[in-house]
């Protein structure tokens, strides 16, 4: 059976990166979190004072040709993990220092632009499962399955609470909740590339959805485009 492009978009923490997993998982395709690439540029400019108390966006675009971004596999967890300039900074970049810039390093054009180019250089062969902001807008436009996932601010917030005190970070719900809300603004009112649904994209609102189900309709939907375009 032919392969295909999956793009995944979607509000933060709508559970994008979930779904991706199992479909690639269950399709054997490779997966992309796009937000982990954001996230490590963003873990770059933290620790080189780009972003913060004295901001510089032009020290953080100079040294852009600096910034090696690497995904390598974990076999054990089988998951690829996010490596910048050599370092293995995954958990890292999750925490809530990083997610409370990212939104802003990612509406710098210059950092879109170079992780653009580099997601797209990821899709030589088709057979990939790629989730972000602009995946079916801007990466990926004419990839063949493209979905959009929504659900309400305190759903999401609720499940990406839960995450990070599993993780041991020390935060309120209150402050999850803010920073999810306040991400969504910068992401879809931001000039380039801003997050919004592509008009041939299938909208999944999962608020009330668990993940079985949530998984079960995606598949079937997605088996259903495989064999239209075989
Ligand atoms: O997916 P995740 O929530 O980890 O993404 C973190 C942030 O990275 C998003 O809030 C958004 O600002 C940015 N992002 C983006 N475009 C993408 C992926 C992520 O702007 N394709």
């Amino acid at each position: 059976m032919g392969k295909i492009t999956v793009a995944i978009d979607g509000y933060s923490s709508t559970g994008k990166s979930t779904i991706a997993k199992q479909l690639a998982k269950a399709l054997n395709y490779i997966y992309v979190d796009t937000g982990a690439m954001y996230r490590a540029v963003t873990l770059y400019a933290i620790q080189h004072n780009y972003v913060g108390d004295q901001e510089d966006i032009a020290g953080l675009v100079n040294d852009l040709p600096d910034i090696k971004l690497k995904f390598v596999p974990n076999k054990a967890l089988e998951i690829s993990e996010m490596h910048l300039n050599g370092k293995n900074v995954e958990r890292e970049i999750r925490n809530m220092e990083v997610s409370s810039h990212v939104s802003k390093v990612a509406t710098i054009p210059e950092v879109r632009h170079k992780l653009v180019e580099m997601q797209q250089q990821m899709d030589t062969e088709k057979g990939i499962v790629m989730d972000g902001r602009d995946i079916g807008t801007v990466v990926f436009p004419d990839a063949e399955l493209k979905l959009f996932m929504t659900a309400s601010p305190e759903a999401r917030a609720t499940r990406r609470y839960k995450e990070l005190l599993e993780r041991g970070e020390v935060v309120s719900y209150e402050e999850v909740l803010e920073n999810v809300q306040k991400r969504d603004f910068i992401d879809s009112t931001r000039k380039t590339s801003p997050l919004r649904k592509a008009d041939d994209a299938i909208e999944f609102d999962n608020s009330d959805m668990g993940l079985a189900e949530q998984f079960e309709r995606v598949f079937d939907y997605t088996k259903r485009i495989i064999a239209e375009k075989s």
